[in-house]
């Protein structure tokens, strides 16, 4: 089960990474963790990445497909895996599709998780966290029993810096514009799988694991 998982900031495609890593025994790899283990390693291509980043400077291609090809190859991911933040551009997905060809596997599917932008704002902005332990609350969907006040904790509640409707707006546009164009090339391999993310998490989770299974 070779996976690719797609989503908007904010559709809750890290819940569902963790449930099909439940459901399917398979490692979820995401580009963040994938950088962060290559640094701490050391590796060569670990202390490129590093240097890069140390200088405020993108990470090249080369480097980044070079790591994504070291974790690939790792025994771990011969049954499968879940990868998340990578490609974002079409010559990462043609480099994909090569590393996987020469390490002799092939994407079962590309997981879309949609949530139409105007969703994905109301949630973002009415998104309140308790300063003292973290918890997550909701104005409209999740709020909490006294307005401000963490139901866990009594903690103050507060809205995050870049909780609001035009920084939001702003991250979903770039995401689609980069998106896009992945979106038609999984779609020309036949691979491409919308799954609706405006439903309760556990519906999303059940439509994804009907739609794999088909
Ligand atoms: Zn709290």
């Amino acid at each position: 089960m070779h996976l690719l998982l797609m989503g908007p900031p904010g559709a809750g495609k890290g819940t569902q990474a963790a449930n099909l890593v439940k459901e399917f025994g398979i490692p979820h790899i995401s580009t963040g963790d994938m950088f962060r283990a290559a640094i701490k390693e050391g590796t060569e291509l670990g202390k490129q990445a590093k240097a890069c980043i140390d200088a405020g400077n993108l990470v090249p291609d080369e480097i980044t497909i070079g790591i994504v090809r070291e974790r690939l190859a790792q025994d771990d991911c011969k049954k499968g895996f879940i990868l998340d933040g990578f490609p974002r551009t079409v010559d990462q997905a043609d480099a994909l599709t090569k590393i996987l060809a020469d390490l002799g596997l092939s994407l079962k599917s590309v997981v879309n998780i949609t949530v139409p932008s105007s969703d994905l704002v109301e949630r973002a902005v009415g998104r309140r966290i308790c300063k003292s332990c973290g918890a997550t609350f909701h104005i409209k969907f999740s709020p909490s029993k006294v307005e401000g006040k963490c139901d866990e904790c009594g903690g103050e509640l507060y809205q995050r810096a870049d909780d609001t409707e035009e920084t939001m707006k702003n991250r979903l546009s770039v995401y689609e514009a980069q998106t896009k164009p992945l979106i038609d090339y999984y779609q020309k391999a036949g691979l491409y799988l919308e799954i609706d993310g405006r439903q309760a998490i556990d519906k999303v989770f059940k439509d994804m694991v009907d739609a794999l299974k088909a």
